[in-house]
């Protein structure tokens, strides 16, 4: 099974809003299977469609827990909140401090088609939060304060 190329900042593909996919077939399982594979190949903890150029609502996380795999995710309920660093698989050189919800409660269709709900707290409910904003084109660029994330836009754009 081949590997799956990262899209990386600043690439249109990333800004997408991401089509809900209709059924979990064969084939959104297996690409489910190549994300995880390409997410843990690169080291990452989670992994968005968009990220390697699909624009479905798709996402993976595997934070040694075992792996999650997700369609059309949607987050029902979240409580508390927490301030933590986040990077990205697709913005490598970006460590953005991010306020989150501590608590999420999130619904989607796994791979095998069922209607599951998830209830995760800590850093899985981090991922599953940054890896949600994938599929509206959020990237964790957008939640620095203005001027960092002027000063990242301006470097990126001339070196
Ligand atoms: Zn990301």
């Amino acid at each position: 099974m081949n590997l799956l190329e990262i899209k990386k900042y600043p690439q249109k593909l990333l800004r997408q809003n991401c089509d809900p996919v209709n059924k979990v077939t064969k084939q959104e399982a297996r690409l489910l299977r190549q994300m995880l594979i390409t997410m843990n190949y690169f080291k990452g903890i989670g992994l968005a469609a968009p990220q390697i150029g699909i624009p479905l609502r798709l996402i993976v996380a595997d934070i040694g827990n075992g792996p999650i795999r997700l369609a059309n995710p949607q987050t029902l309920k979240v409580s508390g909140r927490e301030i933590k660093h986040e990077g990205c698989l697709s913005i490598p050189e970006a460590a953005v401090k991010i306020e989150r919800p501590h608590k999420v409660t999130v619904k989607g269709i796994n791979h095998k088609g069922k209607i599951i709900e998830i209830e995760a707290d800590g850093l899985l409910a981090r991922v599953l939060q940054h890896e949600i904003d994938h599929l509206s084109g959020r990237l964790i660029i957008d939640y620095m304060p203005f001027l960092p994330r002027i000063r990242f836009k301006l470097k990126r754009r001339f070196n």
